[in-house]
């Protein structure tokens, strides 16, 4: 089984102690104080899991959020921000009207578990509305998503090496080692690797990776990343949780023909209001794959807005179907004020349509 190198521990570490001293010297309040009396700043975060069980998320990879840290962050965020889901915002600028100072939304990817049990208590405690983007490809039959089928995989393996040209199909990568802090740097390869596929081919790669290293592992061993049920998406429903669209498969939409690309987000899209019976007007973009074609294409299927990941904040007047947001840390509020400062000095100068943060 994986574990976190030593060097990555120590680089969270300096974090956990850097950041808390230049935050008590008032470094980022004062600029966060500009974005709370701001109405033309609006700042979306994303999250994808919270989690309880560190082993649950082996290698770091800026998917997951601990529970003690998303209950601090959003108990700073409710204390300070304007929160309101995305499709109340965006309704609100199609209308022409301002935002609120210090507007800022919270959202979630994919449509993990994790979302139901342990984030919606928290964001509800706080009175934090929040929007749930779920990718739709089989959920019915309880399917993990790819990408958890391949880290699942590297966790679990006890092969030295990950050879890809046994895989029977072309991934475009060497023979790479499995040892040590290796194995992290392999698997970002891999799975940067597979979105540089289309996703007929990358679903038929990763049942081929999961052959090659972890064959008949039970089901029950390695990290876990179960998705909620249509069940526990209605109940999330109940209690208020917007709910949008985010394809069927999660390809690289990028990849895909505009009426490809349209069929993966009408049918996501159909699918959530039927079996929830809700109206879906939200999109977001499978690890942010955003051509112009695809942004064109979302506009045209009929969506109210779509989300990306590229890391900015959205300085309005902004398109509404390329609305940047910020990749929430697994870290305490301190690193987070240090980690929006930093975005947002940077994303000064960045254009909108930019390559975006994996997953
Ligand atoms: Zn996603």
């Amino acid at each position: 089984m994986y574990m976190r190198p030593p060097s990555q521990i120590l680089k969270d570490s300096i974090k956990g102690v850097a950041s808390p001293m230049l935050d008590a010297l008032g470094m980022f309040d004062r600029w966060i104080d500009q974005v709370r009396a701001s109405s033309s700043v609006w700042t979306i975060l994303m999250y994808h899991r919270v989690i309880d069980r560190p082993a649950d998320d082996p290698f770091g990879l800026g998917m997951c959020v601990r529970l003690r840290r998303f209950e601090e962050q959003i108990a700073y965020l409710s204390r300070n921000f304007n929160l309101l889901s995305v499709r109340d915002a965006a309704a609100c600028l199609e209308r022409g009207e301002a935002l609120p100072p210090g507007s800022l939304s919270v959202t979630f990817d994919d449509g993990y578990l994790d979302n139901l049990t342990l984030a919606q208590p928290v964001l509800e405690r706080h009175g934090v509305p929040w929007t749930l983007f779920v990718a739709t490809g089989g959920l019915q039959e309880g399917q993990s998503f790819w990408w958890d089928r391949v880290i699942r995989a590297f966790a679990a393996t006890e092969a030295t090496h990950f050879d890809p040209d046994a895989l029977g199909e072309p991934l475009g990568l060497p023979r790479l080692p499995l040892a040590g802090s290796e194995r992290k740097a392999t698997l970002e390869a891999v799975l940067t690797a597979l979105w540089d596929l289309p996703i007929e081919q990358a679903m038929v790669l990763v049942e081929a990776i999961e052959q090659q290293l972890v064959p008949n592992l039970p089901a029950d061993r390695g990290p876990q990343a179960p998705r909620a049920s249509w069940a526990q998406l209605r109940e999330l429903c109940a209690r208020g949780v917007e709910i949008g669209a985010h394809t069927v498969r999660h390809p690289n939409l990028n990849l895909q023909t505009p009426a490809a690309a349209a069929a993966e987000m009408q049918r996501s899209r159909r699918v959530l209001e039927e079996a929830l019976q809700v109206p879906v007007v939200g999109f977001a973009y499978p690890g942010g794959r955003m051509s112009r074609s695809v942004v064109e294409t979302a506009r045209q299927c009929g969506f109210a807005y779509a989300l990306s990941t590229v890391s900015c904040l959205n300085h309005l007047p902004s398109d509404l179907f390329a609305l940047g947001r910020v990749g929430m840390p697994d870290a305490g509020v301190a690193d987070f004020k240090r980690s929006l400062h930093g975005i947002a000095h940077r994303s000064a100068q960045r254009p909108v349509l930019t390559q975006p943060a994996p997953l």
